[in-house]
């Protein structure tokens, strides 16, 4: 799978101290993307998912966050990871998407469904930065959808949405990241890291 990286303890991408892991390429080309860098397909972050996986521990993680990007053109890889990750004991797995539910269903690809059954919240569509209203902390555009494809995540869930958007700022091998989807103007400050889709 391609790999920009993965991160412990993010709090800014879903509720309580996730593991959360970036994926390299996604040919959907939204404008208004904020994650342009990480469009790019990355031949050179392709990793082996399990052994990836082998350098987090896992167990004390809250949820699992899955963005990019875009998770689903990889998606015997997505089936892979998600697999992986529930055999280590996560069961909430957030994934963005700029497809849609209904899209991902009509692929008719055993892989794709085989992830979205794994899938606790799936956040689906497009961003538009026209339609950028700020009203859900887990959502970059109100077009977009948090979809619950498991039940009993509802109230985990609530508070955070109901929260303002805050990016965690994060330094990696000498570079300052932010993960999270930005208020409006925070674009500007950062170059990487950021999810909106
Ligand atoms: S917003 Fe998301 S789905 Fe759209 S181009 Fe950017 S990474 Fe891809």
């Amino acid at each position: 799978m391609q790999i920009e990286r993965g991160v412990m303890d993010i709090t800014s991408l879903g509720p309580g101290k996730r593991f959360c892991v970036w994926v390299n390429g996604c040919k959907r080309g939204c404008p208004g993307c904020i994650s342009l860098r990480l469009q790019a397909e990355a031949p050179q972050n392709e990793c082996d998912v399990e052994e990836f996986l082998r350098d987090f521990p896992l167990s004390r993680a809250d949820g699992a966050t899955v963005s990019g990007g875009e998770p689903f053109d990889q998606p015997s890889e997505l089936n892979k990871l998600t697999r992986l990750l529930c055999e280590r004991g996560i069961d909430d797995i957030l994934v963005y998407t700029g497809y849609t539910l209904e899209q991902l269903r009509a692929r008719g690809d055993a892989d794709t469904d085989a992830a979205l059954s794994r899938i606790a919240v799936l956040i689906d569509g497009p961003y538009v930065r026209e339609l950028d209203d700020g009203t859900d902390n887990l959502k970059g555009s109100a077009n977009q959808r948090v979809l619950f494809l498991k039940q009993g995540y509802e109230k985990k869930y609530a508070a955070y949405r109901r929260s303002e958007r805050a990016m965690q700022e994060l330094t990696m091998e000498q570079t300052l990241l932010a993960a999270g989807i930005p208020p409006t103007g925070f674009a500007e400050k950062f170059s990487d890291g950021k999810k909106n889709g």
